[in-house]
């Protein structure tokens, strides 16, 4: 069958739905077209840029009907740049938007009919949230370029003041752009694999305000290094300056080595009254505010007495093993980054946290050995990357038969897919709770209580 569009052609089109990345879904008879940046509800003309068998993708040429729900993005970027992908609706329609989402996946995927997803909890300024910035660096015309990927591409859209970000970012990128330039330092290019310069990487403590400066090379050395650090240090908070040596052909950002040109390797911040060390290659949540609103609803939903012994899979750096430990009797942490392991350990002696432990390693080897070794958890806390838990870890979990498994989740995709697992295999969902650390973005963070359903 034809498709009932053509590429180049402007079409009405109602817009039903949203789709995962955040780009209205229409349909025109059966046929499903994508167009970027409309909302649900609205009636906008698009042009088809790209049409396929059953589907096409197309660009707003007007709005016909417009969304209450719609505001003019404050960002000059927001249409062109991959991170904002909802910086056009309010904060409240991002946030049903969320908890649709999170409630479709888990009825689609998790199969889970009669889930309640409660309403996701927003921050309170969805701007300046940010602790940690990736800035690809590329050329264009000459000259270098500093910001963010375009969607779906790895052309960089420029960014020198991105509203997500602690403002000590906009000050950080203008050193760079003369550095760059004065020092004619070469840029790294993807595609001929040469070239020095590849991200920048920056984190703030927004408690300390201390600031960190990851400079991400193909290299062993970066040229005059001494003139940027002689700039950088002029910036109020700067705490370290670092070098991270990434020479593969990757998408991955950062390489396996660091090392500290000046001041310390680390920062350190505050989540509640805890202080954690943070290394360039440890995992630490962007959202410092929504953090603590995070760890504070696993820790209400376990529902400690005291007695427990809480197994943390995933643990990073140990935060959400150190809040549990002062509610349970015992916290054993998994993680498979060495580093973050290094920090997590650090970060239980600094905070005098006595009833934690770490273990380094991938989970899916460990777990298993835990059960092995008849190690007996009463709540799981799962906290896995966007792919979701292991299969191994999943079934050693079912196995061990925790009264509660806490399941802390980056995407509602894997997370269903984890939950149907589970509820075939004993437990049954108690709660769904997104909260929101990415405003403006389609990215949605969920803490799931699910309970054993008979303990024998
Ligand atoms: N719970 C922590 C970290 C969550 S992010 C926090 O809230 O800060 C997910 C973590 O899983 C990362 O630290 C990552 O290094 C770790 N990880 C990824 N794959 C893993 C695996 N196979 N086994 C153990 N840990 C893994």
């Amino acid at each position: 069958m034809e498709s009932p569009v053509k590429k180049n052609q402007e079409y009405v089109v109602d817009i039903v739905g949203m789709g995962s990345e955040g780009q209205g879904i229409g349909k025109l008879d059966d046929f499903t077209v994508f167009v970027l940046g409309a909302i649900t509800g609205e009636t906008v003309k698009v042009k088809m840029l790209k049409v396929k068998k059953n589907f096409a993708y197309g660009k707003i040429v007007d709005i016909i009907n417009k969304s209450d729900f719609r505001v003019k993005p404050p960002c000059p970027v927001a249409g062109r740049c991959g991170g904002c992908s909802l910086q056009h609706m309010t904060y409240e329609a991002q946030l049903s938007f969320k908890t649709k989402r999170v409630k479709d996946c888990i009825e689609r995927i998790g199969r889970l009919k009669c889930v309640d997803v409660l309403p996701t909890i927003g921050m309170d300024k969805p701007f300046h949230y940010r602790n940690k910035a990736q800035f690809p660096v590329s050329v264009y015309n000459g000259r270098p370029v500093i910001g963010f990927y375009a969607k779906r591409s790895h052309n960089v859209v420029e960014c020198d003041n991105c509203l997500l970000q602690h403002s000590v970012n906009a000050e950080i990128v203008r050193v760079f752009k003369s550095f760059l330039t004065e020092n004619n330092i070469s840029i790294y290019d993807e595609k001929t694999h040469k070239g020095i310069v590849r991200h920048i990487v920056t984190r703030v403590g927004f408690v300390t305000g201390e600031v960190m400066v990851c400079v991400v090379i193909n290299g062993e050395k970066l040229p005059h290094v001494e003139m940027l650090v002689e700039e950088l240090i002029k910036i109020e908070g700067m705490t370290g300056i670092v070098i991270n040596i990434n020479r593969e052909k990757t998408n991955v950002i950062l390489g396996k080595k660091t090392k500290t040109v000046w001041g310390k390797g680390y920062i350190e911040d505050y989540i509640g009254k805890i202080k954690f060390n943070i290394s360039p290659l440890s995992f630490f949540q962007v959202n410092p505010a929504q953090t603590r609103v995070l760890y504070e609803k696993a820790v209400e939903l376990a529902k400690l007495s005291g007695n427990e012994n809480v197994l943390d899979i995933y643990c990073g750096i140990g935060t959400i093993s150190i809040f549990m430990a002062q509610k349970a009797k015992s916290v054993l942490g998994v993680e498979i980054v060495d580093e973050a392991i290094e920090d997590a350990k650090k970060n239980a002696a600094e905070n005098s946290v006595e009833n934690v432990k770490f273990r380094l390693g991938a989970a899916e080897d460990i777990i298993p050995i835990l059960h092995n070794e008849n190690f007996s958890p009463d709540v799981v806390v799962v906290d896995p990357p966007r792919k979701g838990c292991d299969e191994k870890v999943l079934n050693t979990i079912a196995e061990m038969r925790p009264q509660k498994i806490v399941y802390i989740s980056c995407e509602p995709a894997t997370l269903a897919r984890d939950l149907k697992f589970l509820t075939e295999n004993g437990f049954s969902v108690n709660t769904v709770q997104p909260v929101d650390q990415f405003a403006n973005t389609v990215s949605i963070e969920v803490v799931v209580l699910l309970t054993c359903e008979k303990s024998e």
